[in-house]
């Protein structure tokens, strides 16, 4: 008989990895641990767990039972090492670039990634002295030139939003690497279920809890998961955070302490940056994200599915201009989708609606449009059961320039969906009630047009 374990499935780690029910109550699910400190065994259990000796409980700002499961289940769903999990995204996102690049240092990321990302870097980061250069992520050479010395991490997100472009994760892998730097990706949108970056090279993780993990709507969270790939000791001057005995604990040193259990980023990112700067997750959150995650690859395949039919049924509709959707042969980003995402690509696109040409005319169009959707509800997020409309452009666009919309390839008829788990037929009747309403603005605009011919 083999002596190797058999190396489980996806669907069997969202449901089983982290916990083992145990004493004293051998719950058969993971509890809410509701305290906010543990009782030490002794002084000297004490002593040992405050010195990074051994491992344990102490106060749940740092960890808590609860998110321990959590983090350990989308570690293995990720194939990762180990995994810290945060309040928010944002935190996640924050926490992890912060113990790669401190000030004088500096980030190269993709321009395409999320708003309050691209707030974070460019605006409360420059505050802080780490500078970072945006690029155009398709632009292979522009990562490449945007490298320096001081470059510590290479950032972008697997399938983007609004308009669900597909990363070439290996090729900026490849680039980050030979820069001696990890690459880090906002699996968010795309979640483990349908790409796994670490499969194609990526070093570090990070997820929005809150939308297709969480996928109910209902709790804020985020999670980065260390997926082991990369050395701090190859070039440990680079990385003294991790190399050189650690500050707040006398004659330690995190990478040889904790790097060959993969565990060294995770406890920096907990005991410094978590630790210090507070953003902690709630154990109540962690537990509603764990159920989450029980469901993931399910819902991911309806979500999936649903959202192609309705790109499929837009495409054919003449009051859509264009449909921003990976797996439409006519995407830019179709083989790239094809490559990375065979299983599918997430809910969220975009479309535009056919522009009258007036911005004002626009306007009044897309309000229409939007205001007279009853399946589809106006919300700002994504990642929910519930479909979700928005509109990037006086929504969560509106601060940027006319020139940064062009960057962005967003226009004033730009639409965002997030597709949820609803009939999909039912969504596409309500979403074809909606345009049949403006498509009248549309025949209007082009019999004005050939009047005047
Ligand atoms: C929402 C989102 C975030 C931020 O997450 P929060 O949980 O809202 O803080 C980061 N990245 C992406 C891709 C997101 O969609």
């Amino acid at each position: 008989m083999s002596t190797t374990p058999r190396r489980q499935g996806f669907a069997t780690a969202q449901v089983q990895a982290g916990y083992a029910p145990g004493q004293p109550q051998n719950t058969a699910v993971a509890p809410i641990y509701q305290s906010n400190a543990y009782e030490f065994a002794s002084l000297a259990d004490a002593r040992d767990l405050f010195a990074l000796r051994k491992s344990g409980n102490i106060y749940s700002r740092n960890a808590n039972p609860t998110q321990l499961v959590f983090e350990e289940r989308v570690a293995a769903l990720e194939g990762g090492r180990a995994a810290a999990a945060v309040a928010s995204g944002q935190a996640a996102v924050a926490v992890t670039l912060l113990a790669l690049a401190k000030a004088g240092e500096h980030i190269v990321a993709a321009k395409q990634i999320y708003g309050g990302t691209v707030d974070l870097l460019q605006d409360t980061f420059a505050d802080w002295g780490i500078e970072v250069t945006f690029v155009d992520q398709d632009d292979l050479d522009a990562w490449r030139a945007a490298v320096r010395p001081e470059t510590r991490a290479l950032f972008g997100e697997s399938i983007t939003n609004p308009l669900a472009q597909v990363l070439d994760i290996q090729a900026v892998a490849d680039i980050a690497h030979s820069a001696g730097v990890p690459l880090v990706i906002d699996n968010t949108v795309a979640t483990p279920a349908l790409i796994r970056p670490g499969e194609f090279g990526a070093d570090f993780v990070v997820h929005s809890a809150t939308k297709y993990i969480g996928g109910h709507g209902t709790s804020m969270g985020g999670i980065v998961v260390d997926l082991g790939t990369f050395d701090f000791g190859a070039e440990p001057e680079r990385w003294p955070q991790l190399t050189k005995p650690y500050e707040r604990v006398r004659d330690l040193v995190l990478w040889d302490r904790f790097g060959a259990d993969g565990f060294a980023f995770v406890a920096l990112v907990k005991s410094k940056y978590v630790h210090d700067l507070g953003p902690s997750i709630s154990p109540f959150n962690a537990f509603q994200l764990l159920q989450g995650t029980e469901t993931l690859e399910l819902r991911m395949a309806r979500h999936s599915a649903s959202a192609l039919a309705v790109a499929e049924f837009l495409a054919t509709h003449p009051a859509v201009a264009t449909v921003h959707h990976p797996l439409l042969p006519t995407s830019p980003w179709n083989d790239l989708a094809k490559r990375y995402a065979p299983r599918g690509v997430a809910s969220v696109f975009a479309f535009d609606l056919v522009s009258t040409g007036d911005a004002e005319r626009d306007w009044e169009k897309v309000q229409t449009f939007v205001d007279s959707l009853e399946v589809v509800k106006l919300v700002a997020n994504i990642g929910d059961a519930r479909s979700m409309v928005a509109h990037p452009a006086s929504m969560t666009h509106s601060h940027l320039t006319e020139e940064q919309f062009a960057e962005a390839g967003i226009t004033w008829t730009t639409i965002r969906l997030s597709i949820g788990l609803e009939d999909p037929a039912d969504v596409i009747a309500d979403l074809a009630r909606s345009l049949d309403l403006v498509s009248d603005v549309v025949a209007e605009a082009e019999e004005a047009l050939s009047s005047t011919r």
